[in-house]
């Protein structure tokens, strides 16, 4: 996805193309300084325990119905671990503990995030219970995976099948 800045966000003075630090760049002349468009930055989670994984269930579109890791956007004061943590609570009803980084990938299909953090964790209380944004949760062993969504996702439930993730 093409994000456009037209104005800038200081002055609402119209942007124009120039090239600064390395690219072409929207710039405000007024102000004399380049617009930086922000990143989107999502976090996901991969729990398994007893050689199955966590799985939501999608509420809403897109992938509506389809299955993916708990996650979600970081917000752009918040650190992507306590992202992580919340993102689990809310969909989930789980308070985790988070053990590891896993990967960091970067976007290569339309979806919502610019770059998504991956991280491993650990179920330290709490009850299954779907909320937020995932219409169930649970848990699904490699060889009966429900519908899947979202690249990062599946990758690394792919990765996970093969024997080749470290979680
Ligand atoms: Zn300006």
């Amino acid at each position: 996805m093409t994000r456009e800045t037209n104005f800038c966000p200081t002055c609402g003075n119209t942007l124009r193309p120039l090239r600064h630090t390395g690219r072409e760049r929207p710039y405000c002349d007024s102000c004399e300084m380049p617009y930086y468009i922000g990143t989107k930055v999502a976090v996901i989670v991969f729990i398994s325990s007893d050689d199955k994984v966590l799985l939501t269930q999608r509420r809403f579109d897109p992938g509506k119905g389809k299955w993916a890791l708990p996650g979600g956007f970081v917000d752009h004061d918040e650190a992507p671990k306590a992202a992580a943590i919340r993102e689990v609570c809310e969909e989930t009803g789980l308070d985790v503990h988070i053990r590891k980084l896993l990967t960091v990938i970067p976007k290569q299909d339309d979806g919502m995030a610019d770059l998504v953090i991956a991280y491993g964790a650990t179920v330290v209380a709490g009850q299954i219970r779907a909320g937020d944004d995932a219409a169930a949760v649970g848990w699904f062993s490699s060889d009966a995976m429900p519908p899947l969504v979202f690249y990062p996702c599946i990758a690394l439930i792919n990765l996970w099948r093969a024997g080749e993730l470290d979680v």
